[in-house]
């Protein structure tokens, strides 16, 4: 079954939440700094300090996630292929 790798640029987030309704599984707001986090998300080792995180995704919650990529104001929720292309949204 294909994967997929959502990659999140939290430091970036502004905190909308849409993610989190669109996505709840993958996506919880974070009251500490009302920002979302990637649910199980790793932390990128050589992206540390921009706060990206990445997590790969089976085909069955591509849909949830395109959807919450797609209602991100800001676009700080990507997803590529197993072949590194972005998905378009
Ligand atoms: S939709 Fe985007 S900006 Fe809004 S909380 Fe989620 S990641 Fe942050």
């Amino acid at each position: 079954m294909p994967k997929y790798k959502i990659i999140y640029d939290r430091k970036n987030c502004i905190s909308v939440g849409s993610c989190a309704l669109l996505a709840a599984e993958f996506w919880k707001m974070n009251p500490t700094d009302d920002k979302a986090d990637l649910v199980d998300g790793k932390q990128n080792e050589k992206q540390k300090k921009d706060e990206v995180f990445e997590l790969e995704i089976d085909e069955k919650d591509l849909h949830q996630n395109k959807e919450a990529a797609r209602n991100c104001p800001v676009n700080v929720i990507r997803i590529f292929d197993e072949k590194g292309k972005e998905v378009t949204l």
